[in-house]
């Protein structure tokens, strides 16, 4: 069918994109490009051109569709010749396996910092020559999987809130035992209500801290070791000696914070609204002062 004929059916041609009609531009090509009826199903070939360059962002592989009937442009490109075209696989290759080399890395990292980690903590509680000679004698796929179980423990280790189920246990079963109760004289009868439980690492500030308290451990119990059993010959046993003492006196105190701020909350009081400039509605009871 010739141009013409086209044109007197559908003389109300108007771009959906620009709203002009056939009578602004004469020479403007048209494109009905969708499964849209009425005037609104044409439009500018170049109107069209810049709305699929939006859409597409020089990405020639998004599929771009109308965006009133949903109906997916049919988009013919110009063949390509071999050398582009190897060339725009590779490229889609890449592209795509980009975010796996990167994630790739980013494990290789965190796995190797963790073997680093390991083996330092090694030679820090073993001391470092007697550390470098265990190392040495080991079979190295021990080492490598050995050496980053350590940070993983020590994480895994610190996440056991057994604090927690201490205090717990406590508050149960404290009023039968009558030392504690000589000792902390009527706590239990003083709580006026039973306040809500903190919830345990939902933020990602106390993950932050559960991370650096478990690194930082090895360095703590070696100094504690150093500070309270000098006289203990073996490295090993004096750093493991030294974080027993270090997490059960820091357990305690945890536990005696964590139950004073139980008590606080249990005990607290809401006060009433005291708004003194505002005029009541009722006289005062009472003369003010
Ligand atoms: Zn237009
Ligand atoms: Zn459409």
């Amino acid at each position: 069918m010739s141009q013409s004929r086209l044109s007197q059916e559908d003389d109300r041609r108007s771009c959906w994109v620009c709203f002009a009609s056939e009578e602004d531009d004469r020479t403007a090509a048209w494109v009905r490009p969708c499964r849209c009826r009425g005037t609104t199903k044409w439009v500018h070939q170049t109107c069209l051109q810049r709305w699929v360059d939006e859409k597409q962002k020089g990405n020639s592989t998004v599929k771009v569709a109308c965006p009133q009937c949903n109906t997916e442009y049919t988009i013919i490109y110009p063949k390509l010749g071999p050398v582009v075209y190897v060339m725009d696989i590779i490229d889609r290759v890449i592209y795509k396996m980009c975010p796996f080399v990167a994630g790739g890395i980013f494990i290789g990292t965190v796995y190797w910092t963790m073997v680093t980690y390991g083996a330092v903590t090694v030679m820090q509680v073993l001391g470092h020559k007697e550390g470098l000679n265990v190392m040495e004698q080991a079979d190295p796929l021990f080492l490598l999987i050995g050496l980053p179980t350590i940070p993983l423990m020590l994480v895994l280790g610190k996440m056991v809130r057994w604090e927690d189920y201490i205090l717990r246990l406590w508050r149960k079963h404290s009023s039968k035992l009558p030392l504690i109760n000589y000792l902390f004289p009527d706590e239990h009868s003083r709580l006026s209500r039973v306040p809500a439980d903190t919830a345990p690492l939902t933020d990602p500030i106390s993950a932050t801290r559960v991370l650096c308290g478990a690194l930082i451990m090895p360095t703590i119990a070696t100094i504690v070791g150093k500070l309270m059993f000098g006289l203990v010959q073996s490295n090993f046993q004096r750093t493991l000696l030294g974080g027993i003492a270090f997490v059960a006196i820091k357990g305690v105190l945890k536990i005696y914070y964590k139950q004073q701020q139980y008590l606080r909350q249990a005990n607290r009081i809401i006060c009433d609204f005291d708004e003194p400039n505002q005029p009541s509605e009722t006289p005062p009871s009472t003369p003010p002062q």
